[in-house]
């Protein structure tokens, strides 16, 4: 990063306003409110964010003071932050453990991509590449390191580190540490010697692992001393749960995928056989699905893994193999084909979705079969209590599947947590997507009693095919279409009714016994017989489950977002990253939103902070523009509403209050207007001539300015519209090469504008 380009911000500290270096502190130095500024207007600055989320402040402090830690939030909850934040804002280099490359390499792109100083050292890099990383080191300029825990045994590497200014060490993905978390990697022991390589640096791991016992082996193998722990709520209010019995897996699928057009998702199945299959049958159905387990080739895995992040295609059918390393934040839906094998699997599996913190939805699809499925992957477990310990698992999340209650509270309280609502709003029963069935003691005995005249000695689906009047061979062989009951209830579905025996089952009125899992009525079912009690029994209703979606679109114009879309595919080859480390879906949506055509209004949208909006500022507003006037929609709509709290949120800093911001650009905007030079204006406000240009263009896309001859010779004019006639004007980079570096970046800013202007006025 290089201090020429420094950019301008608006509602920031006065040290702030003309420097992209972030606001660093030396934490014993200074009082907790003011690292807690810092903290706050780094956030703001470099990723454009609002606010923290939850704990997050409190995890960063904690690295601020030197305090060792163990940090406890979901997927998505926002970890990264929790220690990128401080590693700028901290003098020094932050060293980060990672266990996977994939994982590393997204995180500096992403780092790189709001304008921090971030590098990875691994197997893959040439010598070269590695001899850079240690340059950038010695000169001080890397903010951030990641590194894979087996480097921690090279000597050389060690000693490299140790004379690096290292600030404090942060492991993602702490649980690798621990044998008794799901993900044991051998490699993740060296960590245990990190405090006598770096005696005195704070050491802080953060998971995602929700298990008392993994935490506190992760304290004790990493030997933090008097750490803080930090567990957040493992609700993901976000995410829509629902469930539904499995009876036309691809019919069922596509309702679902219907309702998410364009957008992206995971389709997890048990074997690798049915994820082939799956994904087969929803290519010939005309959706755009590409397969991802072990048994393929390493290659085609990985190119389908890339497509996927890249989106190149939307739908990834997978196994459990697919999703670790995958740090895509706008999956908008994961569907489980099957079900998982314990309810930690899915929290993990359907966390995929949504880490943007946006609305997403998780469906399970499951049947009988998938617990006799996992009975039969686990037969060759020789340890007893490994044994015991899957079906436990398994009896917990069939239990998930078929009870009555709201699914976000369920998984919370697997965790041990609790939910203050009984009502999430974001599940198939809250959603009142499940209604109650109008006469269920009825119902239940009907059930039941069919049962007891089967003799007790059949399974669930035959006791639902007599309850539907099947003449099914076997049946009519056992006389079971002479009994009473025998299409007692002929106008329900199998499903349906199967679901019902699921229910009547988890509620304790009929138990599975025996090999065949044949259907037992217990002594609490005896009691609904006779009327005793009334079992709760629910149906699906069949509804179109958008309700509470909406509201994260409200204002959003679906067509420009499509537009937006695009542009970020478009940038994203360019840049060679992948999509959402361009811009997320909620800066798009926030885009698509207020539709802002001025340069300066873009730092009041979601996710830009100053690097991004100086770097993608003229391409986003180009776009917009000429989308709202091609289609007669208004721009720049709510956007004084819009106003981020940012820094101004605590009452306490109003010389950051946001007024500030217009009292700044009115400053620039009075000398403009008296026809002063550029460097004129620049000498007067002591200010860079890069800080200058950007009020200038916001000046005259306020003004719609095209004239530019007060600011820019004629000469150099013609000489930057030559070069934007060759490569557009997209991005100045280019231009500036092009233009041999003799044209100020400035300079070239200010005839692009002019430059997109006159070119939205044409169109
Ligand atoms: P985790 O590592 O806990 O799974 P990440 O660190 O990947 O989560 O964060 C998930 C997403 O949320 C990322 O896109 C990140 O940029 C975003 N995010 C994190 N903190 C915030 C915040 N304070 N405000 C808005 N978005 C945030
Ligand atoms: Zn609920």
């Amino acid at each position: 990063m290089k201090k020429s380009t420094a950019s301008a911000r608006s509602s920031k500290t006065p040290r702030d306003q003309n420097s992209r270096e972030p606001a660093v502190v030396a934490p014993t130095l200074e009082d907790a409110d003011i690292v807690a500024e810092r903290l706050q207007s780094n956030l703001s600055q470099f990723w454009g964010y609002p606010g923290f989320r939850a704990l997050q402040r409190e995890s960063m402090s904690l690295v601020m003071s030197d305090r060792d830690s163990l940090v406890v939030l979901p997927t998505g909850g926002g970890k990264s932050l929790c220690y990128q934040v401080p590693a700028i804002t901290r003098n020094g280099l932050a060293l980060v453990i990672s266990p996977l490359i994939s994982l590393m390499k997204d995180q500096v792109d992403s780092l790189q991509s709001v304008g921090i100083s971030a590098a990875c050292i691994n197997s893959t890099q040439s010598t070269r590449d590695k001899m850079e990383v240690a340059d950038k080191i010695r000169r001080k300029e890397l903010k951030l390191l990641y590194i894979a825990p087996e480097r921690l045994v090279q000597t050389k590497t060690v000693e490299f580190l140790q004379g690096a200014g290292v600030s404090f060490v942060a492991i993602d993905e702490a649980h690798c540490i621990s044998q008794w978390g799901h993900d044991f990697r051998p490699e993740y022991r060296q960590l245990r010697n990190l405090k006598s390589i770096f005696p005195g640096v704070s050491v802080h791991g953060y998971t995602a692992t929700a298990t008392e016992q993994v935490r506190a082996d992760i304290i004790e193998q990493l030997g933090l001393t008097n750490a803080e722990i930090l567990v957040g709520s493992f609700d993901r209010p976000n995410l829509q749960y629902r469930v539904e019995r499995r009876s036309d897996a691809i019919g069922q699928i596509q309702r679902i995928l219907n309702r998410h057009k364009g957008e992206s998702g995971v389709i997890y199945c048990i074997s690798r056989k049915n994820v082939d299959a799956t994904s087969e049958a929803l290519n010939r159905l005309g959706h755009k699905t590409l397969p991802y387990h072990a048994g393929m080739s390493d290659e085609s895995r990985s190119k389908n893994q890339e497509a996927f992040i890249d989106e190149d295609v939307n739908i990834i059918v997978a196994t459990v193999a697919f999703g670790m390393g995958i740090d895509k934040s706008n999956v908008r839906f994961v569907i489980h084909a099957e079900m998982p094998r314990s309810l930690e699997n899915y929290q993990q599996e359907s966390g995929r979705a949504g880490r943007d913190g946006l609305e997403a939805e998780c469906v399970l699809l499951y049947a009988a079969n998938d617990v006799d499925t996992w009975e039969f992957l686990m037969q060759d477990t020789e340890d007893p209590a490994v044994l015991k310990a899957g079906r436990d698992a398994l009896q917990a999340i069939k239990q998930y599947c078929v009870s009555t209650r709201c699914r976000h509270n369920q998984l919370v309280e697997h965790f041990g947590q609790s939910l203050e609502a009984d009502n999430c709003g974001a599940c198939d029963f809250c959603l009142k997507e499940m209604e109650a069935v109008s006469d269920p003691l009825i119902t239940g005995q009907k059930i039941l009693s069919c049962v007891v005249r089967q003799g007790e000695r059949f399974g669930a689906a035959y006791t639902a095919q007599v309850l539907r009047g099947s003449r099914a061979k076997r049946i009519v062989e056992n006389g079971h279409d002479k009994i009473s009951t025998w299409g007692l209830m002929k106008d329900e579905s199998e499903p349906q009714l199967r679901n019902w025996i699921d229910q009547l089952t988890s509620q304790g009125f009929l138990r599975q016994a025996g090999e065949f899992n044949c259907l037992e009525v217990t002594p609490n079912g005896r009691q609904l017989l006779k009327g005793l009690i009334t079992p709760t029994l629910l149906r699906a209703r069949v509804a179109d489950s958008a309700t509470a979606v909406e509201d994260q679109w409200a204002g959003v114009n679906r067509d420009l977002f499509e537009e937006l879309r695009g542009m970020r595919g478009r940038l994203a080859i360019q840049k060679h990253v992948p999509p959402y480390i361009i811009f997320g879906d909620a800066t798009l949506r926030d885009l698509a939103r207020h539709r802002p055509t001025k340069l300066a209004s873009l730092i009041a949208i979601h996710g830009i902070g100053a690097r991004k909006q100086q770097e993608f500022g003229p391409v986003v507003l180009f776009t917009i523009k000429q989308w709202c006037e091609a289609n007669g929609v208004e721009s720049d709509v709510d956007l004084d509403t819009v106003a981020r709290p940012r820094i101004s949120e605590r009452p306490t800093s109003e010389r950051r209050a946001s007024s500030v911001s217009d009292s700044k650009a009115s400053e620039y905007f009075d000398l403009f207007e008296q026809g002063l030079s550029m460097e004129d204006v620049a000498h007067q406000l002591d200010r860079s001539l890069d800080t200058v240009s950007k009020y200038l263009g916001s000046y005259m896309e306020t003004h719609r300015l095209t004239e530019i001859g007060t600011w820019i010779v004629p000469s150099v004019q013609d000489r930057v519209d030559e070069a934007i006639g060759q490569l557009g004007s997209e991005r100045l980079k280019p231009l500036f090469d092009y233009l041999k570096s003799e044209v100020a970046y400035a300079h070239i800013r200010i005839v692009v504008i002019a430059w997109n202007l006159r070119q939205s006025e044409d169109s």
